[in-house]
């Protein structure tokens, strides 16, 4: 690793794997041998064709979907979708069920309130501030939906199996652990996940949307807000961000040639969050905010015996080269995001540092 990168513990945009930014760096300037810009090209070249024909084919091999699946590549990041989805899939009639689970939720949950679109809270964790998942959820058989985030990035909370419904497809906001394990796909009717935590840079959100579901959507709908534009359009009704798919491109490779695949993305993943939360766990320092079945493998919250060492302990940390470690602005605390694209050294010398932080400091 180049000295002067730090071991990035960013909750998003976060670290990216530095194979790919190096690849990025070297054919910034001559793309593949066009003598222009990956930024420069049309979007409507055949090199670019090449991308994101690509990137959707990655998708699909690591989820594991065939053709009845869309992929695509969407701007407004995941806080569009959280409005798309009520007003794609909520025509007169229908209903969605909502689990909140923290703060994405809420606000998913909020845009279809806006909408004025028959929704139902199944279940909330909101009673302890959102430090678990909620277990043994009711869902309305005839909902036209079910939505859940999968993973909260900023309560450190995660869903480690998924819920059965008894007969809506799940809709999931994946944004901060799409392609950090391997899923069932086939009770999902669509995930969507902003890139810049686990996949790619800012500016571009992945949508994998099942067939059947496009049916749902009623006609009259403004052209760049209905689904069915882009799943016509292979995501390039109006210029997309070129960029951005790129780089996500050039990660789902990463994922699939260099890592092996979403079991062995899992394993690392597993390895790094066990270690972190098997030192803290031997702790009384260190205590980690999620209810031990409930805790996130990307985003580990924790706190420390007051708020002034945690103040110290994340500046600190920062002059050892260890960054990003301030909890969200909204519950305070510490987090250790380690996306795909941390190490398992940098986890080792986030501990390391950990331990030496408590003796000096417990
Ligand atoms: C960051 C995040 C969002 C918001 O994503 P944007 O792309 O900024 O709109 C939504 N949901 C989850 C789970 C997130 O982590």
């Amino acid at each position: 690793m180049d000295t002067n990168r730090i071991c990035n513990f960013n909750a998003g945009p976060a670290v990216l794997p530095e194979p790919v930014l190096k690849e990025i760096q070297e054919g910034f300037l001559d793309f593949q041998g066009c003598c222009m810009s990956i930024v420069e090209i049309s979007h409507r070249s055949e090199l670019f064709d090449g991308v994101i024909n690509d990137a959707v084919a990655r998708t699909k091999r690591l989820l594991n979907i065939g053709d009845d699946y869309h992929v695509l590549f969407l701007q407004g990041g995941a806080s569009l979708q959280f409005a798309m989805i009520p007003m794609n899939f909520l025509a007169d009639g229908r209903s969605a069920d909502y689990v909140n689970t923290g703060t994405w939720s809420t606000k998913a949950i909020k845009e279809a309130k806006i909408q004025n679109k028959a929704h139902n809270v199944v279940a909330s964790s909101e009673d302890r501030n959102f430090a678990y998942i909620p277990k043994d959820i009711r869902f309305n058989p005839d909902a036209t939906y079910a939505h859940i985030t999968s993973n909260n990035t900023i309560k450190g909370t995660q869903w480690t199996g998924f819920p059965d419904t008894g007969g809506a497809p799940l809709v999931a906001d994946m944004s901060s652990d799409f392609m950090s394990r391997p899923i069932d796909m086939s009770k999902f009717g669509m995930i969507y996940a902003g890139a810049q935590k686990n996949i790619g840079p800012a500016g571009v959100c992945m949508v994998v949307i099942r067939d059947d579901m496009l049916k749902l959507i009623p006609d009259g709908l403004p052209t760049m807000l209905d689904y069915r534009t882009h799943v016509e359009k292979n995501s390039m009704f109006n210029t997309p961000p070129c960029f951005s798919i790129y780089s996500v491109q050039l990660v789902l490779k990463w994922i699939e040639e260099t890592v092996g695949g979403l079991d062995e993305m899992d394993k690392l993943n597993r390895k790094k969050a066990d270690l972190l939360y098997g030192f803290m766990d031997e702790s009384s320092f260190y205590k980690p905010t999620a209810d031990t079945d409930s805790r996130s493998l990307m985003n580990v919250t924790f706190r420390l015996p007051s708020e002034d060492l945690e103040k110290k302990f994340v500046a600190d940390a920062a002059t050892n080269g260890l960054g990003g470690l301030k909890g969200h602005r909204s519950v305070g605390g510490c987090r250790a995001s380690i996306y795909n694209a941390a190490t398992y050294q940098d986890v080792e010398k986030l501990v390391d540092f950990m331990k030496v932080f408590e003796k000096n400091n417990g």
